[in-house]
């Protein structure tokens, strides 16, 4: 299997939620049925038990899944939306990374300021506020599934500096790192 950028928790999260940046970034494959979909798809939800993910359609289909009906993964994305895409790809993969709106161009093979229109419209925000929220998501499930140090999860999900870091996740999860993990520490039965 190609190398996942996500934990299977992370992508479920993603599934429920429903969240189309990620659409092209791996596939719902559900055992029950043998049908597989983008993470935005929204048939029903399938049990999480019967879930499998695949980084691209051709793994999914060489396990015997067919694409759904519904929200049909294997029509083809226009190249702005492809170009999203492999943005959002190249984030998700390098986000432990000091990544410049240069480094990000230079891999796409596209000036700065058109990569940052095209992403813009695409997805209503800039490859700088995704990379941060990308860092944010990492973060935040690190906290809750981790023991790693505040300090560790800031460098872990390639912040520069924990100042940052705290202002960051506190306006994207309006809470600071350690109150966000008191809140969602495991119930204790
Ligand atoms: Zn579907």
């Amino acid at each position: 299997m190609e190398k996942m950028c996500f934990s299977f928790e992370e992508m479920w999260e993603k599934v429920m939620a429903c969240d189309r940046k990620y659409d092209g970034l791996f596939y719902t494959a559900v055992k029950t049925t043998k049908i597989y979909c983008r993470p935005s798809c929204r048939s029903r939800k399938p049990k999480k038990s019967n879930v499998e993910f695949y980084s691209t359609m051709a793994e999914a289909e060489a396990k015997g899944f067919r694409a759904c009906k519904r929200c049909q993964p294997e029509t083809e994305y226009s190249p702005d939306e492809e170009l999203a895409r492999n943005v959002m790809d190249y984030l998700s993969a390098n986000y432990r990374e000091s990544i410049s709106l240069q480094d990000i161009a230079d891999h796409i093979g596209m000036s700065p300021s058109y990569l940052e229109r095209v992403f813009k419209q695409e997805t209503s925000e800039t490859p700088r506020s995704c990379l941060e929220r990308i860092r944010i998501d990492k973060a935040a499930h690190l906290l809750k599934q981790s023991n790693l140090s505040n300090l560790d999860v800031c460098f872990e999900t390639g912040f520069q500096s924990p100042s940052n870091f705290y202002k960051i996740f506190r306006k994207l999860k309006a809470h600071s790192p350690h109150e966000f993990r008191k809140l969602n520490e495991p119930v204790s039965s």
